[in-house]
Parts: C-alpha cells; structure tokens; sequence
C-alpha cells in the first residue's frame, strides 16, 4: 500500500488572534467606534485594538490566568468586550460570553459550571455583581470595565474577592507581547444556550472553528463583507459571538460600529446615520423598534444597504417594508448557539434571481441556503431522511467543522449518526432554501396534522393593529390540539378577534386558523427576545377554547365519555 503523499503547505494554525493581527497590520487605520456607558462615543483603530487588546492578555497572565482558563464577560456591545475577546483567546484563554438578561440564578449557575476566573463587566451590571458574588466562591476577582474616575459604588463585604478596575490593570502593561502560537483545537469561546428548560448548556469553540466559521460568515452569500463595510452588529456579543462580526469583521477589514446598551429605534438609527453603516445585523424586535421610529418621524437611511435578521423568523411583512419602503436588503438567516451560530442565510442565485419579484420574495422569506461549512437534512419520525420538496417536514439535523459535537462538561453526545439534531422543525425545498416551521416542542398537531405556529405568527404580525403574537396548541376534545393566537395590539391601533381571524382568510389553510384570539399587554420573552411559549402554555394552560366548548358537548371522546 502506498503512503498518501502529503502536502507541502506551512502548518499556520488557524487562531482567533490572527484576525486582529490581520486587522491590526493590514487595516491598522480602520475605525472601531464605541457608544459608551460612559455617554460619548469612542473611536479608535484596530491597531489601537491589538494593542490593547495585547495589553489585556498581559494584565491577565500577570493575574494568573492560565491557559486554558475561562473569563467571563458580563457587558454590552463595546471597544473593550472586543479587547476582551482577543484578550482572552490570544494567549490560550477562553472567553466566556453571558447573557446578563438570564436569572442571578441561571447566571450564577453558569459562572460555577464553567469555573470562571474572573469576570469582566459593565458598570451597568454592579448590582447584578454584588448579587453573584457571593453565589460565586470560586471567581477569584470581578472587573469593572471603566477607568477608576467611574467605578462604581459596590459592596466589600463578607471576604469577597476584590472588585478591580479595567483600566488601571491596562496602564500597568505595555502591549509588548506577541500572541503565542496554538494548537487551533483549543478553546476559544464559551457560550451557554438560553435554555427555556433546564439549565443553560455550554458549546465550547476550538480556535479553528472560530476562524471558520468568520470565513463563512464573510462569505459573498453570507453577510458579503468586506473592507467598504461599515458593520452595526446590534446582536449582542454575549449571543452567540455577535453572530461572529467581531471575527468576520477584522477579517475583512471592516469598520465595526458598536451600540452600546442603548437599542432603541432612535439611538440606532442615529448611530446609522452618523456613522455611516452599510451593514447590520440583528433580531426582529429591534427591526420592529427601528421601523417604528422611522414611521413616526418620517427619517430615511442614507447609508444602510443592508441587515441580516435573524434569531427569530423575519415577519414576511417587516421584510418587505425594508426592501420596499426603504430599499434595505434584508438577509434572512438561521442558526443557533450550537452553530457558532451561523446554518443558512437567504440569498438567491443567479436563475432564482430572474424568476417574478413573487416567485423570490417566497424564497427570501425562507431561512434560505446553507453555507459551506454546514450540511443539513431532515428527518421524519422514523430517523429517515425526507425528501427537498418542500411539502415533507421533519426534524433538521446538521453537521460541519463549527457545530458542537458534545456539550461542555457533559457525557453523553448528542449526536445522533454524527448529525446534531438542531430541535427545529423544517422544511428543504427543490431550491435547497431551508424553512423553519417550529421548535418542535411548540409545534400544534390538529386532528394528527401539524400546524406551523410561525406561519400563524406571521400573518397576525402584518395586520397593522398587531405588535406581537405568539400562537400556541390548546387543548381540544376533537382535534387533540387547536391553535390559540396571543396578541399585544400596537399603541394607538385597535382590531377586535374577529377581524383578526378574519384576516387570515386566504393567506393560510382554513384548518391553520386559529380557533380564538387572546389580547394581552405583553408576551413572555427568554432572555435572547424569543417568546417564551413554553411559559405562555403554561399561562394558558386552563384556557377553553370556545370551539372545544361546543365540540366537548357532542365529541364522545370527551374526558367525562
Ligand atoms: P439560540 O441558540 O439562542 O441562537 O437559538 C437558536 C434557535 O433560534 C434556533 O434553533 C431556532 O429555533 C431559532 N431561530 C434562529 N434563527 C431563526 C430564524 N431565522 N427563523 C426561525 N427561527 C430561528
């Protein structure tokens, strides 16, 4: 037999500080612009940012942190939560983002599950600090992201580890350091799922997947960035890495523009404006928060050509109001925590693109299509593949080079024939354009039919009394489970059951209509902004459904029957 003959390359390993040394040396005057909690703006280059983010690894190691060790970071979109991006990983750290939206509790447990060192955090979460702390014994010291003329008053009480300040760590350093070479397997990020059941579970990245997966993200059919971006990643970096545009930005050379704590529609689109952004990206909520803003003062975009939504379906509506009334492209795209996140993205090819404005539209409300990087199939009830038709809808299950293949510090795999089973309900169609139906645990079977609950969802939301809703199974003596439609109505709009059921007619099977609609004030949400329907069926879990009324009067499969 012969030996394989083997390439020929250099062995560079693929480590998530080559970006920034990328950035640093290649678009060393390119701007990364902060919105701070202090008030101001703040700009400076991904050369300042290698620097200091040299500085920090320095800072940490002279802490004691080994290699391998995670630190955490409890802080909003930011100049130093990207230092402490590559602070960490640089030298062999991993970097362990947290939703400060989860409970004290969920967030506790988490900081002990993954044996954090120390964590970084926003003054704006002192009080959340001064809660952890003591649920916290094994941090060996809290990080004020700020300079010490605005550290924040906070409890020393009962042997608590210090509270240091961030910056005063950073003027003991020089930033003479030069980032270590890794084995590209190692850890990178942490990033627990918001878990609506249970505890948060932990995917852990390796250095390579990292880098991957920014290569995809930057893809042409991806987010198509490159160093003409002016990217707003309105996505928190403690989800999911900011879908990666803190890795897929330096990458390209883009400049990156962050946030801050301040989401809403205005502080947003002056942001846009000011700083010029070609490039966003961001769950549908803050979509909604910016088009509500735009309607009422009448502003346009000068800039903005483009936003990825996702997270969340993309109303088919919101969708077209940014394509048509502001001649915004919107990216739809899928993927999850275990992902890193990114599965597919809405992106025509060249004949779909010839194909009546109808015919696309169809196919870009559609999660859309798999990047390199990520395979996908789904599977019926039985563990076989479904056929691409469009019609067949089952469980998606997918795999690639940055999809988890255990959980953090967990036994068993969850792979089931080396696929990831995602929990998302879907369908492939001939096009190869990915739609997602349903969690599974949220889908509604009537009469032993499945009903999408996120198609019911998105003809609710174009009516335009509707803000939000949520459409959940009810019980029902007949059908098993009906649909019931939860709505929060705009401010200042009205609409009654009927007309909202009325509405439907047309745009859904008749059997997909939901059975009754509840008004409420506001809907649960996990602490990423998806419903929390789990919660909501709980909420309605005694609800009578005035259809299961009158069948429940003559269906002999009545409990009392
Ligand atoms: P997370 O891990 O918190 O990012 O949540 C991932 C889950 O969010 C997926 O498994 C889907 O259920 C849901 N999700 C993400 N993007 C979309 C989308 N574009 N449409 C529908 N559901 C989505």
């Amino acid at each position: 037999m012969t030996t394989p003959l083997l390439g020929q390359m250099m062995d560079v390993p693929l480590t998530v500080s080559s970006l920034l040394a990328h950035a640093a040396r290649h678009f060393g005057s390119t701007e990364i612009v902060s919105r701070r909690i202090e008030g101001d703006l703040h700009r400076y280059t991904y050369r300042d940012c290698e620097t200091r983010a040299k500085q920090l690894a320095q800072a940490l190691l002279a802490l004691g942190v080994e290699p391998g060790e995670r630190v955490a970071t409890l802080a909003w979109n930011g100049y130093r939560h990207l230092e402490a991006y590559y602070g960490t990983t640089g030298f062999g750290a991993v970097c362990h983002t947290i939703n400060p939206r989860l409970f004290p509790d969920q967030i506790a447990y988490i900081i002990n599950h993954a044996d954090d060192a120390y964590v970084l955090f926003d003054t704006t979460f002192a009080a959340l600090v001064d809660t952890l702390a003591p649920q916290c014994p094994r941090v060996r010291g809290w990080i004020a992201l700020c300079d010490e003329a605005h550290r924040p008053p906070m409890q020393t009480a009962d042997g608590r580890p210090p509270v240091l300040c961030y910056e005063t760590l950073m003027d003991g350093q020089d930033g003479r350091f030069d980032w270590p070479a890794l084995d590209e397997r190692q850890a990178s990020y942490l990033c627990y799922t918001s878990g609506t059941t249970g505890n948060p579970k932990g995917a852990l990245y390796t250095h390579r997947s990292t880098v991957l997966h920014a290569f995809g993200a930057a893809l042409p059919d991806a987010m198509n960035l490159s160093a003409r971006d002016a990217v707003l990643p309105v996505v928190p970096m403690f989800h999911v890495n900011a879908w990666g545009l803190p890795h897929a930005g330096p990458l390209a050379g883009a400049k990156l523009v962050f946030p801050g704590k301040d989401l809403d529609g205005k502080s947003l689109y002056e942001l846009m404006e000011s700083e010029r952004i070609t490039c966003s990206a961001g769950v549908p909520t803050v979509w909604l928060g910016l088009l509500n803003y735009l309607r009422e003062t009448g502003a346009r975009f000068s800039s903005l050509e483009r936003t990825v939504i996702g997270g969340s379906a993309c109303p088919p509506a919101m969708l077209r109001i940014l394509e048509d009334d502001y001649g915004v492209q919107v990216i739809h795209a899928w993927g999850m925590t275990e992902m890193s996140p990114l599965g597919t993205l809405s992106k025509l090819t060249w004949e779909q693109s010839q194909r009546p404005l109808a015919d696309r539209r169809k196919l870009l409300e559609k999660q859309g299509h798999a990047i390199y990087g990520v395979d996908m199939k789904i599977v019926g009830e039985d563990g076989r593949e479904l056929p691409w038709d469009g019609v067949a809808f089952g469980d998606l299950h997918v795999r690639g080079p940055w999809v988890i293949d255990r959980y953090f510090r967990k036994e068993d795999s969850p792979l089931v024939d080396g696929w990831f089973p995602t929990g998302d309900v879907a369908t492939i169609d001939p096009d190869s354009f990915l739609h997602i139906t349903d969690r599974s645990k949220d889908v509604i079977k009537s009469g032993g039919e499945w009903i999408s609950s996120i198609e019911v969802e998105n003809v609710a939301v174009a009516h335009p009394a509707v803000a939000e809703a949520a459409c959940i199974a009810c019980a029902h003596p007949k059908w098993t489970e009906r649909p019931l439609l939860v709505v929060v109505k705009r401010a200042g709009h009205d609409v009654t059951r009927d007309e909202l059921l009325a509405f439907y007619d047309g745009k859904v099977a008749k059997w997909w209509i939901p059975d009754d609609v509840v008004f409420v004030d506001e809907l649960p949400h996990t602490a990423t902004g998806k419903l929390q329907k789990l919660k909501l069926r709980d909420l309605f879990r005694d609800y009578v459904l005035p259809s299961a009324l009158e069948d429940s009067r003559n269906c002999p499969l009545t409990p009392e029957a």
